[in-house]
């Protein structure tokens, strides 16, 4: 097995550190992460203005190395891109979404994810272990290499609970938002949860910019059926911490699933849960698939529920996912040979 460190687990502030213990001028920092977060050059005999000696000791001491395409399926409808990726023996994905006048991009922070709610192809895989942060940066850095597109929002949606994974995720919002590297704006980067308080906490306290959106999906009383983490991260807590803490805007996400979570009691239930918290609902009809036996609602009950919604102070949106075509829409990341 290879000693070396890899460079996209660092930042800033470790990587000063290591690069003096290990003998190598101090500014040296700065050209690093300029040529590999700003140039995207991953040859260190290409880093032109760092001695001979210096290049050949970087190359002895990091890998470089991001993690491998193994696969890229693209949604012809809607240009989505899901890119398979090895991360040592496991594979893992990620998702480049076209909007308008960008691109967002939806990163994992686990191969698989152990919280198993109930409508998520993820979670039938269990949790296979945690992606470093290296690993979290390198997919985004992977997706620029291939594709020459650097995405404007990045969202920890993907596989795996971000808040289980804290420390690396931690890690690689630091990376990311660096400003002589890849500069990415913290409202920019959304972290997607079931809520875990004490580490929601912590994210919030570090980066009150970031933006945060709670997998809510249900109404308390009903919430574990659906997904069973409620019982031990029970979701009244989190509303509560809002309720108090009305500097904070999150985003309460609602995947809306016919008979299960979609009728005038839920909204009304929901409308009620939420009408004191300042937040933005976000509904998504749900992505049928062939693992699990759950429908989506149809536009007229889509109607119903958000004209009741309405009747509220916060704002509603609704979010039809991306990527049907190639299972990369929400909820139906698994890797290949799981999804298949
Ligand atoms: S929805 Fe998120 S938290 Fe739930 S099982 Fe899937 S990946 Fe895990």
């Amino acid at each position: 097995m290879s000693s070396k460190r890899l460079i996209f687990n660092f930042t800033e502030s470790e990587l000063i550190v290591f690069l003096e213990e290990n003998g190598f001028p101090k500014y040296m920092y700065k050209q690093l992460i300029k040529w590999i977060y700003t140039k995207y050059e991953l040859n260190p005999y290409k880093f032109s203005d760092i001695s001979k000696v210096n290049r050949e000791k970087l190359k002895e001491i990091f890998s470089f190395q991001l993690p491998k395409i193994v696969k890229i399926s693209i949604d012809p409808e809607d240009e989505t891109k899901k890119y398979l990726l090895k991360v040592g023996k496991h594979e893992i994905e990620t998702v480049l979404i076209k909007e308008k006048d960008h691109y967002t991009q939806c990163i994992s922070t686990q191969v698989g994810c152990p919280l198993r709610c109930k409508f998520c192809i993820t979670g039938t895989m269990g949790l296979k272990r945690n992606l470093s942060a290296g690993e979290i940066v390198g997919q985004v850095m992977a997706v620029i290499k291939e594709s020459d597109i650097k995405p404007r929002n990045l969202v920890y949606m993907g596989m795996g609970e971000p808040l289980l994974n804290y420390e690396n995720v931690m890690r690689s919002i630091e990376i990311y938002t660096n400003r002589k590297g890849l500069d990415f704006a913290f409202r920019k980067i959304t972290i997607s949860t079931i809520g875990i308080l004490d580490k929601l906490k912590g994210l919030i306290k570090k980066f009150p910019k970031v933006t945060i959106a709670i997998s809510l999906n249900q109404i308390p009383e009903e919430r574990e059926d659906l997904m069973p983490a409620e019982k031990k991260y029970p979701i009244l807590k989190i509303l509560k911490y809002f309720e108090e803490n009305k500097y904070f805007r999150p985003t309460f996400e609602y995947v809306l699933i016919k008979n299960i979570n979609s009728s005038e009691k839920h909204a009304h239930k929901l409308l009620r849960l939420l009408e004191k918290i300042r937040c933005k609902i976000n509904l998504i009809p749900y992505n049928e698939n062939k693992i699990f036996p759950y429908e989506s609602v149809s536009e007229e009950e889509l109607n119903k529920f958000i004209n009741i919604l309405y009747k509220g102070p916060n704002a509603i949106t609704v979010r039809r996912s991306k990527g049907k075509n190639i299972q990369a829409a929400c909820g139906q990341l698994a890797g290949e040979k799981d999804a298949e």
